[in-house]
């Protein structure tokens, strides 16, 4: 294959060049909004748009999760989790050493004093979440892809529902309105929940992506329609010049005025390439769709005892959660699926598991659970996105504006300070 040059800013006047890595839902939603800012905008995949962890998400629009998931209450089951075949968090041993210096942090943060705040800084991100999408997918023309929906977090024991309490308070404390019902409630609204669910708090305002993969499909469509340019290369180099960058693939080398890390759980391998450390971990979750599930819901159910969300999607029934500590580099593990199909047969009597299929994906998490947006430590040409974790859709738009503000060297229109990678270095 041989190189060349490829210069983003080409033929710009007014305008500078931005490429951004990764389209995924948070890079295709910056790289349109820049391209609308009237930047020259080149969006870089090494494979196809939304085939990363936007693909099988399980669609929540998750306005009220904003207080962290490392938190006592959530650290202090995690033993328990880890001891049950079918319990929502599970480690490969094999990759415990490697991981250990990371989950040290990851546990300190849960106990740390700042939870409140760190909850205040994410919720700038949750929060407008509905009605951002709402407004982009008017534009890129696929409104039907976003349903304003309430949501269910059932369990199936007092103690669980009052376990919940602390957060839901949060939530409440915030103006979001939640109900806690009971068995015959939850019956109503869903007729065919297991019997065993006989708690429930049924959580209005909120919103979900009936497709997240044909969300990204459809905004990175739009991207290019409007002038945007795509290259499906694997970068595999960022190269800092004086008033430039490079971004270099096995084909081209991509000299561009300002460029945005959106990789993902990948980030932090682009970044090496600049001699900083990041140190961003995944939190693997897996997804069963049932094309022909023969049961139904109504709305999102989040199945509060092995923390996986049944969604009623376009294309089926997808049951997607849990988290798995294996790191990038592992293969799908069959029996994490396995215990998915039973998790979700028990959570739905006659559900059809037969017609199904089977996801792995890597949630970037970062020790803190908080992601980074911010320009790079000595570079404000490198503007990061990165490191969502169980929230990236929900927080890809206000991201994208948040990057926008960097990349115009604007001030954010929120407060980003929390979200700086130097928190970490
Ligand atoms: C089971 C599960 C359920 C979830 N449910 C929800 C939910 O209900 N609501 C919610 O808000 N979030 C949810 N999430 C989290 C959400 O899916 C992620 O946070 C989000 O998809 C991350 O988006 P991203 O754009 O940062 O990364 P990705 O979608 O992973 O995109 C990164 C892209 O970078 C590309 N890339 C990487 N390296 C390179 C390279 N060297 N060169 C070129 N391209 C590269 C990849 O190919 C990929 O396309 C869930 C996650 C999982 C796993």
């Amino acid at each position: 294959m041989h190189s060349s040059t490829y210069n983003a800013d080409k033929n710009t006047e007014k305008t500078s060049s931005v490429t951004v890595i990764g389209a995924g839902i948070v890079g295709v939603v910056t790289a349109i909004n820049l391209l609308r800012e009237g930047h020259k905008v080149t969006l870089i995949d090494r494979a196809k748009p939304g085939s990363g962890c936007s693909f099988g998400n399980a669609g929540l629009l998750a306005r009220s999760s904003f207080v962290p998931l490392t938190s006592p209450s959530t650290l202090l089951q995690a033993p328990g989790w880890l001891l049950r075949p079918d319990g929502p968090l599970s480690v490969r041993w094999s990759y415990l050493l490697k991981i250990i210096p990371w989950l040290y942090n990851y546990i300190k943060a849960g106990f740390s004093n700042e939870l409140e705040q760190r909850g205040e800084a994410v919720y700038q991100l949750t929060g407008p979440s509905v009605v951002m999408f709402e407004q982009l997918a008017a534009s890129v023309d696929c409104s039907d892809l976003v349903v304003k929906t309430d949501y269910l977090q059932v369990y199936r024991t007092r103690g669980k529902l009052l376990k919940a309490e602390s957060d839901m308070n949060a939530r409440r404390a915030l103006g979001f309105n939640i109900n806690t019902v009971d068995a015959d409630k939850l019956r109503e609204l869903e007729p065919d929940l297991s019997a065993d669910f006989k708690y429930g708090h049924h959580i209005l305002g909120h919103g979900y992506i009936k497709d997240p993969e044909a969300l990204v499909l459809a905004i990175h469509q739009q991207f290019c329609l409007e002038g945007g340019v795509y290259i499906q290369q694997t970068v595999t180099d960022i190269v800092q010049r004086v008033d430039k960058c490079e971004v270099v693939t096995a084909e081209q080398s991509i000299s561009t005025d300002k460029l945005v890390i959106a990789a993902g759980a990948f980030s932090a391998r682009l970044i090496a390439a600049t001699n900083i450390n990041i140190p961003l971990e995944t939190e693997r979750g897996y997804h069963i769709t049932c094309l022909s599930a023969e049961v139904r819901l109504n709305r999102p159910v989040m199945e509060g005892d092995n923390k996986f969300l049944a969604t009623p999607m376009q294309m089926g029934l997808r049951f997607a959660g849990t988290v798995e500590l294996a790191g990038l580099d592992a293969p799908l593990n069959r029996r994490r699926i396995k215990s998915l199909q039973r998790s979700a047969s028990k959570m739905m009597p006659g559900l059809n598991i037969d017609n199904s299929s089977e996801w792995l994906g890597f949630r970037p998490t970062l020790s803190d659970s908080l992601p980074v947006i911010c320009t790079a430590p000595d570079n404000k040409r490198i503007i990061y996105a990165f490191g969502h974790q169980h929230l990236g859709l929900t927080c890809a738009p206000m991201t994208a504006a948040v990057v926008a503000d960097l990349v115009a060297e604007r001030q954010p229109r929120i407060d980003i300070s929390r979200f700086d990678v130097k928190r970490l270095l």
